[in-house]
């Protein structure tokens, strides 16, 4: 019923994109920390929790982080959130237009998907029936009109709440859900930073206030990323009604600042949350073990912009033209292709040393072996099939036998396997062709020569 009351006087005000005010909630720690420090913090913004008052210290500055749940298989952090029961069907209109709480949910479910593909944390979607199964889960709600798009700050123990109003998910270029999810990560406001007076300028009826006030070196997490504008955790700006900016830019208050926050999250974002959690240090892809990642191609995708993949022992990092990363096994591990030469080499040496030496036999050895370094020449630098069909850890391919009883035998079967060998692995344009050409004919030569007694 309290939904339906604000949705009668609220619809009129809401034509355009409001500002944020208040868009953190406070559990009574965090609120009694920051009141400490001078900050003023909206009554309705503090939420009952079970915080102890008695560690307000602890409680309040340091946040806990989301790294609670590592998913090998997922190679990320698990963060699971659940829509409250009825969500769906909540609504409320934005310019005009009525946003259901099913379009909310397709739109935040879109908006934190990102987290994932940007950073190592992944928004898991459960079901509310799931939730005592975490030690920490995030309720996005619309219980209470007053706290519209707003999150609590930090991971809490058991639900963490974050409230979506229906509109949410449109606001400031669809940034707000991720700003919201982000707060919930444990961030603040990009304009709250220590340093953000070398580059804006508060407003003076807002310097004071929780969401604007500079935050302490103390509550601050230097993170080593330089001041942006772009961030969506930068508050818009707005006309006060003396017609200054919210914002202002740090060397003329009358003049506003240029935000544009940059949807889904900006690159300073993304390297902040990957800096915050250490993604970095994670040793993700040699956690994920190499079957999770295929074999020999040990693909490092979607890990965090400036993440350096940590391959397993035995892989070389190679990174492509589009930067992807990959783990290849380094060369003393043995390919498909390395383990057919060694064999034919094997048994090529075999022949070799079984023939009398002659001008033709000298001749001979000196040919095949030339002709297998082009071989070797022509293969890709990971000696991997030309069709990347193979892998090195496969089973059963190698069908070359090379059990002949006689040298001639055993010739014409090194031969076939190096012609296949040539046919798979030379992937130069007419290189294939033309090793089976010589090949085929090396060992004609071979044949009619060494063999015509048989
Ligand atoms: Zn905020």
């Amino acid at each position: 019923m309290k939904i339906f009351e604000v949705l009668a006087v609220s619809s009129s005000e809401i034509a355009t994109d409001q500002p944020e005010l208040d868009d953190i909630f406070y559990n009574k720690c965090q609120a009694a920390h920051l009141e400490s420090q001078g900050y003023k913090v909206d009554p309705k913004m503090i939420i009952e929790d079970d915080c102890d008052m008695e560690d307000v210290r602890a409680a309040s500055s340091v946040y806990s982080k989301w790294t609670n749940m590592w998913d090998p298989e997922e190679n990320k952090y698990i963060i699971p959130y659940y829509y409250a029961e009825g969500y769906a069907d909540l609504s409320y209109p934005y310019r005009g237009v009525t946003q259901t709480g099913v379009m909310s949910m397709a739109g935040i479910n879109k908006n934190v998907a990102h987290f994932e593909t940007l950073t190592c944390l992944k928004m898991k979607l459960i079901t509310e029936a799931e939730k005592d199964e975490y030690e920490s889960v995030i309720r996005v709600h619309w219980d209470d009109p007053d706290k519209r798009c707003s999150s609590g700050i930090g991971r809490c123990t058991g639900i963490c709440e974050i409230s979506m109003r229906p509109d949410c998910h449109k606001w400031h270029s669809e940034t707000t859900v991720n700003h919201e999810f982000m707060h919930r990560l444990g961030f603040r406001h990009e304009h709250t930073r220590p340093d953000r007076d070398e580059w804006v300028s508060i407003h003076p009826n807002l310097v004071d206030e929780s969401n604007y006030r500079k935050l302490p070196l103390s509550d601050w997490e230097d993170l080593d990323s330089p001041y942006d504008f772009r961030s969506i955790l930068h508050y818009t700006v707005k006309t006060e009604d003396d017609g200054l900016p919210t914002i202002g830019i740090a060397s003329d208050p009358s003049i506003g600042a240029p935000v544009h926050r940059q949807w889904p999250m900006s690159d300073q974002d993304a390297f902040q949350l990957n800096a915050f959690h250490a993604c970095e240090i994670n040793d993700k892809c040699a956690d994920a073990g190499e079957d999770r990642c295929g074999g020999s191609r040990h693909k490092c995708l979607n890990q965090p912009i400036g993440y350096t993949c940590e391959c397993a022992d035995d892989y070389d990092l190679v990174i492509n033209a589009e930067e992807i990363q990959t783990c290849v096994r380094d060369g003393s591990e043995e390919t498909q292709y390395t383990i057919r030469m060694e064999k034919i080499n094997e048994h090529l040496t075999r022949l070799i040393d079984s023939l009398e030496k002659t001008r033709y036999t000298n001749k001979y050895t000196r040919k095949m072996q030339k002709k297998i370094e082009h071989l070797d020449a022509a293969t890709n630098e990971e000696k991997f099939r030309c069709d990347g069909s193979d892998r090195p850890d496969g089973e059963g391919e190698d069908i070359a036998v090379f059990d002949g009883e006689t040298n001639c035998k055993l010739a014409s079967q090194i031969n076939s396997a190096l012609v296949s060998a040539s046919r798979k692995w030379a992937c130069r344009k007419g290189s294939a062709n033309r090793l089976v050409r010589h090949f085929n004919k090396y060992n004609r030569q071979f044949q009619a020569r060494m063999c015509s007694d048989e």
